[in-house]
C-alpha cells in the first residue's frame, strides 16, 4: 500500500513512486499485457494522443496505431506468444502514433518484455519525432534554398578554408574565371590572384581571424586565360558550431565591363570639358587680348621711358634710379603677362583628367581671376569669402576651376541688365567630408521657366547661349562624386552651391575602404 511520505521511512519502495515516476516522465510510457489490452499509460501519453487514460485503459492498444499497424498488431502479438519471434522487442524503430482526432505523428518507439508474478507484459516507450522531423524538413528545405541561389547567382560564390583552400565553386565561378570545380576544389585561393595583389589575401585572413569585418571592395583577379577581371568583392567568415571562423565565403562580381564603360565615360566626359573650355577661351579671347594688351602696353612705355633717361650724356644718380625702377615695373608687368598667359595655357590645353589634392581656396581664387579677365571696366565687385581651414579635396584643378569660371560669367552675363553689381563667393567646411562652394550674384535670379531643367542640355535664355555651360558644371562635378544645385540667394540674385566630397582633416589615408 502507498503510504504518507511522512510517515512511510522507506517512500522510495511504494507504487505512489511509481506512479510518480510514471507521470513525470517526459516520454509516452504504455504498458500493455499479452493480449493487447493497455494497463498503463501515463500523463504523457494524453499529450502526445489527446485521449484521457481513462478512455485508454482496459482497451485494445490498437486505437493508438494509424493503419497498417492497426490490422497487423494483434497478429504480431499471437505470433509473438506462439514462436518467441519478436520484430521490435528489444530495439527502438521509428513508427506512426494516431491521435484521437485521427491525425498520425511520427513517434519512435522501443519496446521491453518483462514479467511481474508471472504475468508477462510489453512496455513501450514513446517519443514524439514531429519536432524534429519539422526541423530536419525545414532545415532540408533551407539546405535546397540556399544551393538553389548559390546555383544560381550571378555572383561567383566561392568558399575556402583558413589556409586558402578552395572548398566550393558555383556554375557563376565558373563562367567569370574559366575554371571548373574539379580543376580548382582543393588548390589554394592564390591561383586566382594577380601575383602583385598576394598580400591582400593575407590581410583579408588576417581580418577574419580576428573576428573583423570586411567592407565590399573593388579588387582584380585574374581569369584562367590570363586575363586580368576587374570585381567587387565581398568576403564573409564561415564558422563552425562553436562560432569559431574556419573559412571564408566570399562573392565577387565581374564588373570589368561596367570598369571599361566608366573610363569611357570618363574619357568622353573630359573630352567635352575639354571642347567647352576651348569654346569659352573662344568667346573670351577679344577680353583676353585686351587684358594682355594692358602689360604689354605698359611694359612698352616703361622701356621706352628708361631708354630716354638713359640716353643723357650725364646720368645723375636720380636718372639711374629711375631707369631701374622703370625696368622693374617692366618686369614685373611682364610677369604678370606671362601669368595670365600660363593660366590660359594650362586651362585649354588636353591633358588627361587626373586628380590631385587641391586647395579649394587656391582654386577658386586663380578661377575668378581668369573670369575676370578683360571685363575690369564693367564695374563688377567680385568678394572671396573663403574659410581658411578647409580639407583638400581630390579633384582635376582645371575642371573645378572650369565650372566656377562658368558660374562666374552666368553672373557677369546675368548682371549686365543691373547696375548693381557683386559676386560673392564662399567656401566652407561641409561635415567632416565635405567642402561647400557657394556663388551667388546681384543680377535678375533665375527665369522661373527654366529653374526645373537647369542642367539639362541646350535650356538657355541667351540669344547667342548654346545652353549647355551648366550641364557640363554638372557633369564635372558628379565626376568628382560631388553636386551642383541652385539655391536661395539673399542678394536677390541666383546661387549655386557646389559640394565636393573631402578627406577628413588629418586623415591620409582618403575614404577608400580595403581590407
Ligand atoms: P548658357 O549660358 O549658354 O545659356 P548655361 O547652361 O550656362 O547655358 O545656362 C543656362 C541658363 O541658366 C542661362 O541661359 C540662364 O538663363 C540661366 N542662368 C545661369 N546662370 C544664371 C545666373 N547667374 N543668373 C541668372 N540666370 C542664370
Amino acid at each position: 500500500m502507498a503510504g504518507d511520505p511522512d510517515t512511510n521511512p522507506r517512500p522510495w519502495e511504494t507504487d505512489e513512486l511509481f506512479q510518480a515516476l510514471i507521470a513525470t516522465i517526459v516520454d509516452g510510457i504504455v504498458v500493455i499485457d499479452p493480449e493487447g489490452t493497455v494497463r498503463v499509460y501515463n500523463a504523457a501519453c494524453t499529450r502526445l494522443f489527446g485521449y484521457p487514460p481513462e478512455e485508454v485503459i482496459g482497451r485494445n492498444v490498437r486505437m493508438l496505431m494509424p493503419e497498417p499497424y492497426r490490422a497487423e498488431h494483434d497478429g504480431y502479438l499471437s505470433r509473438h506468444r506462439d514462436t518467441g519471434e519478436h520484430r521490435i522487442i528489444g530495439s527502438g524503430r521509428e513508427v506512426a502514433g494516431r491521435r484521437k482526432d485521427g491525425s498520425t505523428f511520427p513517434m519512435f518507439l522501443t519496446i521491453g518484455e518483462g514479467r511481474l508474478r508471472l504475468r508477462q507484459f510489453f512496455v513501450g516507450i514513446i517519443r514524439d519525432l514531429s519536432d524534429i522531423k519539422n526541423q530536419t524538413a525545414a532545415r532540408q528545405s533551407s539546405d535546397r534554398l540556399l544551393a538553389q541561389i548559390v546555383h544560381s547567382s550571378d555572383d561567383a560564390i566561392i568558399s575556402k578554408t583558413l589556409d586558402g583552400m578552395i572548398t566550393s565553386w558555383n556554375i557563376s565561378a565558373e563562367r567569370i574565371f574559366g575554371y571548373s570545380a574539379t580543376e580548382v576544389i582543393g588548390r589554394n585561393i592564390a591561383m586566382l590572384f594577380p601575383p602583385e595583389l598576394l598580400g591582400e589575401e593575407e590581410k583579408s585572413t588576417a581580418r577574419l581571424r580576428a573576428g573583423q569585418e570586411i567592407i565590399p571592395y573593388e579588387t582584380v583577379r585574374r581569369h584562367k586565360d590570363g586575363r586580368d577581371l576587374t570585381v567587387l568583392l565581398s568576403v564573409a567568415p564561415i564558422r563552425d558550431g562553436a562560432g569559431r571562423v574556419i573559412g571564408a565565403s566570399k562573392t565577387a562580381r565581374d564588373i570589368t565591363q561596367r570598369k571599361q564603360a566608366e573610363i569611357r565615360t570618363h574619357k568622353l566626359q573630359s573630352e567635352l570639358a575639354h571642347v567647352a573650355r576651348l569654346s569659352a577661351m573662344g568667346q573670351m579671347s577679344a577680353a583676353i587680348a585686351h587684358e594682355l594688351n594692358q602689360p604689354l602696353t605698359a611694359v612698352t612705355n616703361y622701356v621706352k621711358a628708361a631708354h630716354r633717361m638713359l640716353g643723357a650724356d650725364q646720368l645723375t644718380e636720380r636718372q639711374i634710379a629711375s631707369a631701374r625702377d622703370a625696368m622693374e615695373k617692366a618686369a614685373s608687368q611682364t610677369l604678370r603677362a606671362g601669368n595670365i598667359i600660363r593660366s590660359l595655357r594650362e586651362f585649354v590645353e588636353k591633358r588627361d583628367s587626373e586628380k590631385t589634392g587641391e586647395d579649394i581656396n587656391a582654386v577658386v581664387q586663380e578661377a575668378a581671376t581668369l573670369a575676370l579677365v578683360g571685363s575690369a571696366s564693367s564695374g563688377i565687385d567680385i568678394i572671396l569669402d573663403l574659410s581658411p581651414e578647409l580639407s583638400p579635396v581630390m579633384m582635376d584643378k582645371i575642371q573645378i576651376q572650369q565650372v566656377v569660371i562658368n558660374l562666374i560669367r552666368n553672373s557677369v552675363e546675368a548682371m549686365a541688365v543691373v547696375s548693381t553689381r557683386q559676386i560673392i563667393i564662399t567656401t566652407a567646411q561641409d561635415g567632416p567630408a565635405g567642402v561647400s562652394i557657394v556663388i551667388r550674384d546681384t543680377g535678375p535670379g533665375l527665369a522661373p521657366e527654366i529653374q526645373q531643367k537647369l542642367f539639362q542640355p541646350f535650356v538657355t535664355t541667351k540669344q547667342q547661349g548654346m545652353g549647355i555651360g551648366l550641364m557640363i558644371c554638372q557633369s564635372i562635378i558628379e565626376a568628382h562624386g560631388g553636386s551642383i544645385r541652385s539655391v536661395p540667394d539673399d542678394l536677390g540674385g541666383a546661387a549655386f552651391q557646389i559640394l565636393l566630397p573631402a578627406r577628413a582633416i588629418g586623415d591620409e589615408t582618403g575614404t577608400q575602404t580595403e581590407p
